[in-house]
Order: C-alpha cells, then structure tokens, then sequence
C-alpha cells in the first residue's frame, strides 16, 4: 500500500516550535557536532557503500569517489523528499567506510550524516586488520578513540558511534571478545555508543552480561538486526536497557503477510515491544542502499523509503499515533546515538572477566526462546543483514 505518507515534514515543524531549552545533548556528524535535538527524523542502520573484498584488500584506491557520489545522490535527495534529515552510516571500516564521501553527500544535501569506528567480526573475519588478532584490546580501543578524537585517516571527519559485529549464533570467540572489550573502554573513553551487528540471541545476551561485568550499561549497546533474535530474546535485552534495532525492513513482495521479514510482520513486532512497555527503546530502519564497489556502476541499489510508503502507514492503521512514530523515527535515534557515557554498577575492565568463562559454551543463564534466524534471503534485491 504505497501511499509516501508525508507527516514528517509536519513533526518537524511542530518539533521546531516545542525544542526544550538546555538539552544540549551532542551527537558526532561527518562535519562535526551538532545537538541530538537537530537531527530530526533519522534513518538508523543504512549503507551507502560496501566494498566486500576483505580487510587485506580494500582500500580508498578500490573506488571512484565522484562515481559513487553521483549514484547515490538521487536516492538521498528522494529521503530528503520525505523529511528525512539524518542518516546514520553503518559500513565499518575495511568494508568500503569513506567519511570523504559521506562529508560531500552531506554537504550537497543539508542531510546530517553520522559514520563509525570499530571492527567487523562476522562472516569468518574477513573484514578484520590483520594487526587485530595481535593487539590487546586496548590498544585497539585506542585506534578507534584516536580516530575520535583526532580524526579518520588524517581527516578533520570524525565517527559518532562504534560499529562491531560477531558470528552468528555462536558464543563469543576470544577474539570477538576482545572486540565487544574494546568497545567497552571506547565507550567509556569517549561515550560513543556501540552498535554490534548480533544474529541470533547467544551472542547477544552474551554481549550484553559482557558488557555490564565490563562496567558498560546495555543503555549503550544496541541490538543491530534484533529481528534475527525471537520475541523473548528482545524483551529480556529490553528489559536490561539495550536498544532493539529492527533494520532490515523493505516490501517484500514475494513474502505473505504477516511472515517472518514482512511488513506486517515487523508492525507485529514493534507492536509486541510497545506494549511490553520498551518503545521508547526502538530503532527502526532499512540496512539499504548501497553502492557496491567492484559492480558496474555500484550494481544494484535498495533505496530508502519502504518505511514512509510501507512500514509507516501500516503502523498508524494499527493503532500508532503521531507521537508514537515521532517517538520512533526522532526521538529515539537522538538518544540513542548521543555522545554520553553510561556506566552499570562495578565493572572490571582488563582481562581478567574472561578467566570466568564467557568463553566457549560458558553457563550463562538459558536463552530466552528459540533464536532461529531464518530471515528468507529468496528474493531479488534482499541481501542478508550486514
Ligand atoms: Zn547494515
């Protein structure tokens, strides 16, 4: 039911005029700080560019910038279009990151755009520095505070959030420990928020025990494609403060409604988690674009918008209010990527946690439900959560 609802435009000139004073909260964009306030209606897990090749490969050198730029404009300005104002860029480093690319697409049009540091542990390692296997964790968690606070690769552009990721419904490997570790002494350094590519519910509640024993409070840690967890795996995140990060959300046509990946089935979802009481703990968006370095022209491209024709209008005919959607599509991605410190209780950083068994098969408390991540890949321009 493609209708393009227009209401953005609308909130963002109600919120323009209702702004509490003194909320100076800050997020980090590829053009330096800005309120969280100004970021307005955000996408929270999208790509404009991924270069697949692997971290020994990749590299500036594999793309043409101005290509690139001129592909993906016409799909920034459509988002533009809808009342979209930030876009939140999750391809990581050694993957195709160029901030380059994202200052200028900002700059030609007006859309806040916010990149990552951090390293990208699924799919076999492929995407992680060789180096990274060697370093302890903090000395990488020093890489990506130094590209905090100094800037990428020499550049003034700076990230605003930590992007890892982990293999999928596995306990954490030493090495993806060290990762999620990492990430925690970044966090604590910098108050960057971490965003872990998680299928499947293990390696989630995994993280996040990790992460509170490490001082870190799950208020920091979102759940990137939570949808690959079931419903009592999100509830128990929920419950422990994490952000449930629903982002593979696209029309797909060849999928009935109301099954697993649909449109009805993620309105049934973010259904089942307000009424738990956690909409306030909701990240909704795409994982599309992207252009792809190696195809001809950047290959085949997602664009942006299946949430405003599709995702959207069904919300509000089951019951969503303006505010609720406002609560989701600005609100939420404000506080979520904010730069700001959140610590749990006493928590002990340097190693020794992992004398107490994360590892291997450890005895965490059972597994809410049945984590099958069986999101159909069947058709056309759906790609696997990345
Ligand atoms: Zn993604």
């Amino acid at each position: 039911m493609k209708n393009g609802i227009l209401l953005f435009p609308l909130i963002t000139l109600l919120l323009a005029c209702c702004h509490s004073p003194g909320d100076d909260a800050v997020v980090m964009t590829v053009n330096g700080t800005i309120l969280s306030s100004e970021m307005g209606v955000t996408l929270s897990h999208e790509h404009v560019m991924v270069d697949w090749i692997g971290a020994d490969s990749t590299g500036y050198h594999r793309w043409d910038r101005t290509e690139v730029v001129e592909r993906v404009l016409p799909y920034f300005q459509e988002i533009t279009g809808h009342g979209v104002q930030a876009f939140i860029d999750f391809t990581p480093a050694y993957l195709g990151r160029d901030p380059f690319i994202l200052q200028e697409l900002s700059q030609r049009t007006g859309l806040q755009i916010i990149t990552n540091t951090g390293y990208y542990g699924a799919v076999e390692n492929r995407f992680i520095p060789e180096y990274a296997y060697e370093e302890s964790a903090e000395q990488l968690a020093n890489r990506w505070i130094d590209e905090f606070e100094n800037g990428i690769d020499g550049s003034e552009l700076r990230p605003g959030f930590i992007k890892i990721s982990v293999a999928s419904n596995k306990p954490l490997s030493e090495l993806h420990g060290k990762i999620v570790e990492a990430a925690a002494i970044a966090h604590l350094e910098t108050g960057m928020t971490i965003a872990s590519h998680t299928i499947g519910g293990r390696p989630a509640v995994e993280q996040v025990e990790l992460l509170k024993s490490l001082g870190i409070s799950p208020e920091a840690w979102i759940w990137t494609h939570a949808q690959s967890g079931s419903l009592e795996t999100n509830l128990w995140a929920a419950r422990e403060g994490a952000w449930i990060s629903l982002d593979n959300v696209h029309h797909n046509p060849q999928l009935t409604a109301g099954e697993k990946g649909s449109i009805e089935w993620y309105a049934e979802r973010i259904t089942e988690l307000k009424q738990a009481g956690h909409i306030e703990q909701i990240l909704i968006s795409h994982d599309a674009g992207w252009y792809s370095v190696g195809e001809p022209n950047g290959g085949d491209f997602r664009g942006y918008t299946d949430l405003f024709d599709y995702l959207i209008p069904e919300l509000l005919n089951n019951g969503f209010t303006g505010e609720d959607v406002e609560q989701l599509f600005i609100k939420n991605p404000q506080r979520a990527f904010e730069i700001r410190l959140r610590t749990a209780g006493k928590g002990e950083i340097g190693g020794h946690d992992r004398d107490r068994g994360w590892r291997s098969g450890s005895s965490l408390e059972p597994i809410p439900g049945n984590d099958s991540p069986d999101i159909s890949t069947s058709s056309g321009m759906h790609r696997d959560p990345f």
